[in-house]
């Protein structure tokens, strides 16, 4: 995520070189848990015939309601029907799981709506609500180990998340001919159910039905043209690779696009609300030189389109949908284009475990932006390291708050990218550009598509350079006072 436009931050201003001020967001309130309604079972009956419920929160300790536990989602095929006037949407969710215990039970997160029906394995369940929990109960015990698959009627006004701290609002966004759909960290909620939390990523497939003359944009591909019958026209868009759940989109209204390849051949997909049609091309095209440039520094690209998105939905920030950043309410200038498709690789394909980790996220990205910036030969990474370091004296709060800390309710916090950003280049410094290279290219191949923590960062970094590091990531990722500054 980038933010566009500059305002104060409980952090302070952010550096003039930045090219937008981070806007944060916190967990969204909870609900007291369910009362546990599983039945005792008899002395006679063994737990492995009875089962347990799944936790209600994946673990993640600074979001302890976010996702669940005791299944792992491989899959979820959506059938979307959005009507912006009546603001109305109607789903059907279909959601293939691996049982990881012998379930009794288990939750999916869901922030409103009227669930009508919800079947496991085809068989009528009973499910309740407590506040963003939709807590299912199948008629029979599902095995350790076995695929199930849990299909979830709904539909209602969707509800994104408002007022969080920082940010504002995010989730299903309801615009003036359509919505913006953008949903990080936890509103992926707002408009379907499912283990809300990047550490359990699955391949998507979506079928949006919306009024005729709206266009529907989800990850990955078409499959097939889109199909008009009688007044709604039906997109239907694949994510073949793992996706977290908060880079779904299924953002729609009134869009012109444009299509083709980048130079190196990767289908290159752009989209713009009419009002800024005027700048499709430039971002059509800037988007694939991009693209093909991050794939030479940090290896080949994860996924099997890119593209870029503009709504006049003015969000004011930007956001790394797995294949489709968007931006609201903004034409992207080079240095957040940068950004978004760097967390291609690093956040995207290479998610983090728990949120605390973000800066493998946004430090990564805000450091793209200097590499991209030292790449078309405007400042180098190593004079837009040194003008944010003096920019920030002493008493600046972006030393107090150490970003391999991130905070639930102050998440995106300056510190978590543009400090982030600094310690990746203290590394830099510290093990030489041949060394670091191959670092990054090492770090997007060996995760590509799975999960990962700041201490298997600093492992891979102390294994490819023979070096200590505790010191200095101690300091830079860790430390609460401004660290010495680079030797050269
Ligand atoms: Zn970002």
């Amino acid at each position: 995520m980038t933010a566009h436009r500059s305002r104060t931050t409980r952090s302070g201003r952010l550096p003039a070189l930045f090219t937008g001020v981070l806007v944060g967001v916190s967990a969204v309130g909870c609900s007291p848990s369910p009362a546990d309604t599983v039945p005792t079972p008899p002395a006679s009956a063994r737990l492995a015939d009875v089962g347990t419920a799944g936790a209600e929160g994946i673990g993640d300790t600074d979001f302890p309601k976010d996702g669940n536990g005791g299944y792992d989602v491989k899959h979820y095929s959506l059938r979307l029907d959005y009507d912006p006037e009546r603001v109305h949407l109607t789903g059907e969710a279909t959601i293939r799981a691996l049982a990881l215990q012998n379930l009794s039970r288990f939750n999916l997160d869901l922030s409103g709506f009227d669930v009508r029906k919800v079947t496991v394995d085809n068989v009528e369940a009973s499910f309740d609500r407590a506040g963003t929990e939709l807590i299912v109960t199948p008629k029979s015990l599902l095995k350790n180990s076995a695929e199930f698959t849990v299909k979830v009627d709904y539909k209602g006004r969707p509800q994104p998340v408002r007022n969080s701290s920082n940010l504002g609002t995010y989730g299903f966004i309801p615009t003036k001919d359509g919505a913006f759909v953008t949903c990080q960290p936890n509103g992926a909620k707002t408009w379907f159910p499912g283990n809300d939390h990047p550490s359990d990523k699955a391949t998507f497939d979506f079928t949006i039905s919306v009024p005729r003359g709206l266009t529907a944009l989800a990850n990955g591909e078409m499959e097939g043209a889109p199909r008009t019958e009688g007044n709604k026209t039906v997109f239907t868009w694949r994510e073949r690779h793992p996706m977290a759940t908060y880079l779904a989109t299924m953002t729609l209204g009134k869009f012109e696009t444009l299509t083709g390849k980048t130079k190196s051949g990767i289908p290159n997909i752009a989209a713009v609300d009419p009002a800024y049609r005027d700048d499709l091309q430039r971002l059509h095209r800037v988007n694939g030189q991009i693209t093909d440039y991050w794939t030479t520094v940090f290896g080949p690209y994860p996924f099997s389109s890119t593209g870029a998105v503009v709504d006049d939905f003015d969000a004011g920030y930007a956001l790394e949908n797995q294949t489709k950043p968007m931006y609201g309410g903004f034409s992207p200038d080079e240095g957040i284009v940068a950004h978004e498709l760097a967390h291609q690789w690093f956040g995207n394909s290479v998610s983090i475990a728990r949120w605390k980790d973000l800066w493998l996220n946004e430090g990564f990205a805000t450091y793209s932006e200097w590499l991209w910036s030292e790449h078309r030969g405007k400042g180098t990474a190593q004079e837009l390291f040194d003008s944010a370091y003096k920019a920030q004296d002493e008493k600046s709060p972006i030393w107090s708050y150490p970003p391999g800390k991130a905070r639930a309710k102050d998440l995106f916090n300056t510190s978590v990218y543009v400090r982030g950003a600094m310690t990746l280049h203290a590394l830099r410094k510290k093990v030489g550009d041949r060394t670091f290279f191959d670092l990054l290219k090492t770090w997007a191949h060996d995760h590509r598509y799975g999960s990962v923590s700041t201490e298997q960062f600093i492992e891979l970094a102390e294994r490819m350079s023979s070096l200590q590091l505790d010191d200095l990531f101690g300091e830079w990722l860790y430390g609460t006072r401004k660290p010495k500054p680079l030797t050269r």
